[in-house]
């Protein structure tokens, strides 16, 4: 029996959906013939669990994504969720014994303790079952972070297959997982508030990198002396054993950016929300992910399947990954699956008149709030999600559709996201203004019939890494990073065959992007463009 034979017999579903079965065969024939690495860009509907839950059932596997919303998904699908163990980070499970998270038990706090419930702890209780399974389910964080210090013996290792779901950036994902940032999130408070004041000037007055690092240095050292105070004591709080933690990874960060060539890290300071205050962080990030990939990411497993809707262009999807420095150029397979969907289903609608660049939005937002409105007007009684790119600017909008609207308008804060989201789902005849809920949520049927791209999702050229790389003449990371984010956003609503909604375009940069970055595009995405999106050659004005 060939591979591709006892792998469809593994398929988990009564039937298959169209493309299925045959892209099983030439993932399977690949893998036969010494194939190493299945690039699989796949639309929303062709049922990509499914299929890698049958190579998941050959191979002993790690099933990995970076949207938990996945795992929960494939957790809720009977036909799925018996071939998998689920394990997440510690911070997910309760302690037996007390009323918190188990990175924050007894265990963590009190020296010496020595768990006599151990094998009623509800987390490892799944890393065993974890170990013992053929097929592991869990989060991408969680296959960088396991086998680091923090998670404990035994490691869940090396296996035959990894399978990376929903992973178009998994380049982000490393460098975000490896940033070192001096941050209320990641240092405890009030080392963080020490340095506060100076990151603030920074940000208006900048810095040498020799100050910045600098200052590095000193928080370091400023970290081993609150750490020998933590670690004097007998037993922590919960509130000194969260700083604990914090200090392990922020020291494990720090030491990985002493060791990896600094010269290839940029520093820069972001605003982000903490407790409804906006404050500045700054970040210490590699340039790229994919030196640091090899490391932490690809010893997993000999063999790899990434799927995703928008991999775009695979050679730089495969550089920028890291995937090239472990694999051999002839041990990769694309594959372009087509949608399922009617493009009649998920029309893209150009309304835009200007553009909300930085230059041109003073003169343009009053005329696109008008847009804005229009829209609103036209589904009144339909849920509406708006794509603002930054809180600035959904700020902006906001202030000005609440004039008319009132309570019809929803936004968030970094902070209260998940409960934002959750109103905007149950309401009716709701205007949801997002930031950076491109991927990762799902809006089917009247959830959302209605999206609007009111800016188009530049990576922003104020954070350095971006800056450098466009003046190394990147213009097509930069271009394609851009677009995979709309593209990942006209995804959010149509869900099945039967369901529909609009996307609205109300930035016009939007359609010099679209022709700019055509050769890469998704033929499910690119026959649902309108012609101001088009090249001249393919139909355009
Ligand atoms: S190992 Fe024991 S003490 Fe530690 S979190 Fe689990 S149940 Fe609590």
């Amino acid at each position: 029996m060939s591979l591709a034979d006892e792998i469809l017999r593994l398929f988990p579903k009564p039937t298959f959906r169209p493309y299925q079965e045959k892209t099983i065969k030439r993932m399977a024939d690949h893998f036969e013939t010494g194939g190493k690495v299945v690039l699989l860009e796949a639309p929303t509907g062709f049922g990509k669990s499914a299929v890698n839950t049958a190579f998941a059932r050959y191979y002993n596997s790690f099933y990995a994504t970076p949207q938990l919303a996945l795992i929960d998904q494939i957790k809720a699908d009977k036909d799925l969720a018996k071939y998998y163990a689920v394990i997440k980070g510690r911070e997910n499970y309760k302690c037996y014994y007390e009323d918190v998270p188990v990175d924050l038990g007894p265990c963590a706090r009190i020296k010496d303790f020595k768990c006599e419930r151990f094998k009623l702890c509800p987390y490892w209780i799944a890393k065993l079952k974890a170990l013992r399974s053929k097929a592991v389910l869990t989060s991408f964080a969680y296959i960088l972070l396991e086998g680091m210090a923090g998670e404990g013996f035994p490691f869940l290792g090396r296996r035959d297959l990894l399978i990376l779901d929903e992973s178009h950036s998994i380049d982000r994902h490393i460098i975000e997982h490896v940033s070192v940032e001096v941050s209320p999130y990641s240092l405890p408070v009030k080392l963080y508030e020490k340095y506060r004041k100076e990151i603030e000037r920074i940000s208006k007055d900048g810095a040498k990198r020799t100050e910045v690092f600098e200052m590095l240095d000193e928080i370091y050292m400023k970290t081993s002396e609150y750490y020998d105070q933590l670690t004097l004591f007998g037993e922590l709080t919960i509130s000194n054993a969260r700083d604990k933690k914090k200090i392990e990874r922020w020291r494990e960060n720090y030491n990985r950016f002493l060791s990896s060539g600094i010269e290839d890290w940029v520093w820069s300071v972001q605003w982000r929300w903490y407790k409804r205050e906006r404050i500045p962080v700054l970040v210490i990030q590699p340039i790229k992910g994919s030196e640091i990939a090899q490391h932490i990411l690809w010893w997993r497993a000999p063999r790899v399947i990434i799927s995703s809707a928008t991999i775009l262009d695979p050679n730089r999807f495969c550089d920028e990954s890291g995937i090239l420095r472990v694999f051999k150029p002839d041990e990769i397979l694309y594959l372009r699956v087509p949608s399922t969907f009617p493009p009649e289903n998920r029309p893209v609608i150009d309304v835009s008149e200007g553009r909300m660049s930085m230059e041109a939005r003073g003169e343009y937002f009053p005329r696109a709030v008008e847009i804005v409105r229009e829209i609103i007007e036209k589904h009144r009684y339909e849920n509406i999600l708006i794509h603002a790119h930054s809180y600035e600017l959904a700020e902006a909008l906001a202030r000005e559709l609440s004039k008319h609207y009132g309570g019809k308008i929803l936004t968030h804060t970094s902070e209260n996201r998940t409960d934002a989201l959750f109103e905007f789902k149950k309401g009716v005849g709701k205007v949801f203004i997002s930031v950076a809920f491109t991927e990762g949520i799902d809006l089917p049927y009247d959830q959302c019939r209605v999206q609007v791209l009111f800016k188009t999702p530049y990576p922003d050229i104020k954070d350095r890494r971006v800056a450098v790389r466009l003046n190394r003449g990147e213009y097509n990371w930069y271009y394609l990073e851009t677009v995979k984010q709309a593209i990942q956003a006209y995804g959010r609503a149509v869900r099945a065959p039967d369901d529909r909604a609009v996307f609205y375009v109300v930035d016009g940069s939007f359609r010099w992007l679209c022709k700019r970055t055509w050769r890469w595009l998704p033929g499910w995405f690119k026959e649902v463009l309108p012609p101001t999106c088009r090249p001249k050659y393919e139909g355009g004005v």
